[in-house]
């Protein structure tokens, strides 16, 4: 079967075909800027690439031009589109809803709804992608699979916050978690490496790209991920403040004047490693800042290795110990000297890394010593094929 992959956000989409046969990308892509002046779609087939600038105002054009470009004659990768056997849709917040991947039918779209409460920039975007989808591709079935839905299994000691527990039954004010798609996906290889059954393994899964998250993974379920109500919990971020002293928040709010909206504009966008370097939210060029003297991107570096290995070793404490630690996304996958800074001070779990095994980018390698109790792991992480696999599973299923 080939599945459609699509993530859409408020202003882009990202879009996959793949061949389920073979697990085979046919072509990949980007639209960018929908909505606003200046809309362009970047279509990859293999090496080729081919940028189409079109006005779309909205992701039902955007998705028109992506199904277009599917079966163009000259670049496209399908001759029509019944060969598109499902969608999978990445959507950012299944609330308590769904603990895994659906069918959307109405009743689902009407959950969907009900969540957008809880994701007010993420799942407006998702569902009018899929909306667009019904539209465009009447009778062909579209899957939700949900960035919340693998952390669904966290016990309720680990996802009730300390406020009033009305307000959880009131506002569902509780720890989501979020990243799932690539907590599942990593662990699932991990435990395929390691060579042991799922349901033996105690993994900490470190997805560290912009958005960062932790996650302790003990027989394939998760049980406790560093994001919470929202994506601004846990580690410090690209541009997020991760865990703070909550009255900080109304302080900065009566210091710098700002209404509550503002406050969380601010924390998502302006703080994290971006706010105390003062260099970017990039980590490549925070590393080259810090490497050309920067004390504070050197200090952003230093915070951000800390804030895993406090993570890495609360999550040891949860699992009872881990077989293996897993580098992922794209700080994780390409970034040998912060992982050598999370796991340098790690001996007690039994972590030694092989300095020469460490010195990779983006290839699934055990970068641990021979003999080490402990592994680490690093493996690129691919949330599209998740999707897809998720998306055939239920469409056979049905
Ligand atoms: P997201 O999907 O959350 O936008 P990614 O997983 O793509 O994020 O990760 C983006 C981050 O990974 C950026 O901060 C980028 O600097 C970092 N990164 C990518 N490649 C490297 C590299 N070679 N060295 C260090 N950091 C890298």
């Amino acid at each position: 079967m080939k599945v459609l992959v699509l993530n859409c956000g408020s202003s882009s989409l990202k879009y996959q075909l793949m061949d389920m046969a073979d697990k085979a990308v046919q072509a990949k892509g980007l639209v960018e800027r929908i909505g606003i002046p200046g809309s362009q779609l970047t279509h990859r087939r293999g090496e080729e690439k081919r940028v189409v600038e079109q006005e779309l105002p909205s992701h039902r054009e955007a998705i028109a031009l992506v199904l277009e470009t599917l079966v163009d004659r000259a670049f496209g990768v399908i001759s029509s589109l019944g060969e598109i056997g499902a969608v999978g849709h990445r959507v950012v917040h299944g609330g308590e809803k769904f603990a895994s991947s659906v069918l959307i039918n109405a009743s689902v779209m009407a959950a969907l709804a009900e969540c957008v409460e809880l994701a007010p920039l993420h799942n407006p975007p998702n569902i009018m992608g899929i909306e667009a989808c019904q539209k465009l591709m009447p009778g062909v079935p579209q899957v939700a699979v949900f960035d919340t839905a693998f952390h669904q299994t966290m016990p309720p000691y680990a996802y009730i916050y300390g406020l009033p527990y009305e307000l959880y039954e009131k506002y569902k004010i509780r720890k989501y978690g979020f990243h799932g798609t690539s907590h599942k996906y990593v662990s699932i290889r991990a435990a395929e490496i390691l060579g042991k059954p799922m349901s033996e393994t105690r993994l900490i899964t470190c997805h560290l790209g912009n958005g960062a998250s932790i996650a302790a993974v003990k027989g394939g379920k998760s049980l406790e991920t560093s994001m919470g109500f929202t994506p601004l919990e846990g580690l410090m971020m690209g541009t997020r403040s991760g865990d703070l002293d909550p009255a900080i928040v109304s302080f900065i709010m009566e210091k710098e004047k700002l209404n509550a909206e503002e406050a969380n504009e601010f924390l998502n966008k302006k703080c994290g490693v971006l706010g105390v370097s003062g260099v970017s939210s990039d980590f490549r060029d925070i590393e080259e800042a810090a490497a050309a003297g920067n004390f504070r991107a050197q200090l952003a570096l230093d915070i951000f290795a800390h804030d895993v290995k406090k993570y890495v070793g609360a999550y040891a404490a949860v699992l009872d110990g881990a077989d293996a630690i897993v580098f992922t996304a794209g700080l994780g996958e390409n970034s040998p000297e912060m992982r050598q800074a999370v796991a340098g001070g790690l001996s007690y779990l039994g972590v030694a890394i092989d300095p020469e095994k460490n010195n990779v980018r983006g290839k699934e390698v055990d970068i641990s010593m021979d003999g080490s109790s402990c592994r680490v792991l690093v493996i690129p992480t691919n949330e599209e094929l998740m999707i897809a696999r998720d998306t055939v599973e239920i469409v056979s299923a049905s």
